[in-house]
């Protein structure tokens, strides 16, 4: 049995407007471990919703995609139809979205929402699909179980629909979660229940979970491994130590300043920010993605040591030398200078 809960290669997704087509994802490469959390980080627009549509085979109408693998559980789902992508949503891949109500049904009752998907897709009595849905809901900590099963989505909390959410999305047992910014609309310490609910929840079950995001604190909280995003591209990958202990790309370290660090940052002093905006990725792109976005208080502090190897056949992709796993992408020699890093001769495979 492969290790592998999802093996994503070379995904491109464009989208048609009128002014030209969006090339909205730019050849991304991600892979999720079984027991494993793989936080993609980014800013808003750069991608990273369009990606978990195209994982789950849900991207809108318009949009096309493109790669050359799609692995699930080490089954070959690429070239599923629309009948075999909906017998495996809600089963061996579930979705938890940032805001439950667009995701619950008003009309149903807890409950009934809970049973439908193990019901369509196990051999199961009802009366087993109950008390499934009674167990996962007492496991994502929800008081009084039997009598939610009997209430609606507008009689919860936004924090208790998520934790609904959480509970349905366990239902079948599936291989992948992909939470797509699961706690953005919650407040913080409800915010803080559900990361440690999933972490948990996660511990016990053994399933690869997606995890999305633009905060950097929630990277820090709960990711094994980290994908940065950047305008559709993935520009550096590694273990959450090797990206916060010794980040490659320019970018991850202007990130890195944006967030608060004990020890690092005074009380009273100004966070970092990023200056400039992602450029617009309409039309063949053409210069370097991170024109304007540099500043010395992104990037000051490069790291003399840092060293890369070429990964071949692929232009401005780089292993991170002594650091198996972590890998760079720059869009151009400008961003590769500005890196700092020391490029060696040989090529790895
Ligand atoms: P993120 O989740 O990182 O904020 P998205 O994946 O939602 O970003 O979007 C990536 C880019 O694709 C953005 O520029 C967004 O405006 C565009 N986009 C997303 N969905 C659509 C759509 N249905 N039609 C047109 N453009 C879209
Ligand atoms: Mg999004």
């Amino acid at each position: 049995m492969t290790n592998k809960a999802l093996n994503v290669e070379n995904l491109y997704i464009d989208i048609p407007l009128a002014e030209g087509v969006l090339h909205a994802v730019d050849g991304i490469t991600l892979h999720v471990d079984r027991g494993e959390t793989l936080c993609i980080v980014g800013e808003s627009g750069c991608g990273k919703s369009l990606t978990s549509l195209a994982i789950m085979g849900l991207l809108p109408k318009a949009a096309s995609r493109n790669m050359i693998a799609l692995e699930l559980g080490g089954i070959d789902i690429l070239n599923y139809s629309q009948k075999q992508m909906s017998n495996i949503r809600g089963n061996k891949m579930a979705m938890i979205f940032q805001e439950p109500m667009t995701s619950l049904n008003p009309a149903y009752s807890i409950g009934n929402q809970l049973m439908e998907a193990i019901l369509r897709h196990k051999n199961i009595s009802r009366k087993d699909a109950r008390d499934r849905a009674v167990e996962l809901l007492q496991k994502v900590g929800i008081i009084d179980a039997v009598n939610r099963l009997r209430q609606f989505p507008h009689q919860l909390s936004g924090g208790l629909r998520q934790r609904v959410m959480i509970a349905m999305a366990l239902m079948c047992s599936p291989d992948l979660i992909i939470a797509d910014e699961p706690t953005t609309a919650l407040d913080v310490t409800i915010q803080a229940q559900i990361l440690s609910l999933l972490k948990d929840l996660q511990d016990d079950f053994g399933m690869g979970l997606l995890l999305i995001t633009h905060d950097m604190g929630v990277v820090a909280r709960m990711a094994d491994r980290v994908a940065v995003m950047y305008a559709g591209q993935i520009v550096e990958q590694g273990s959450v130590h090797q990206l916060f202990d010794n980040p490659a790309h320019p970018y991850t370290r202007g990130l890195m300043r944006c967030i608060p660090v004990p020890g690092k940052v005074k009380r009273g002093e100004p966070l970092g920010t990023i200056p400039g905006m992602v450029p617009s990725l309409v039309g063949k792109f053409s210069g370097c993605r991170f024109d304007g976005r540099w500043s010395e208080s992104v990037d000051n502090e490069p790291d003399p040591m840092l060293a890369l190897e070429p990964i071949s056949e692929k232009k401005y992709s780089y292993n991170v030398e002594g650091s198996v796993g972590h890998s760079v992408r720059f869009c151009c020699d400008q961003c590769l200078s500005n890196s700092k890093a020391k490029v060696s001769s040989t090529k790895v495979a």
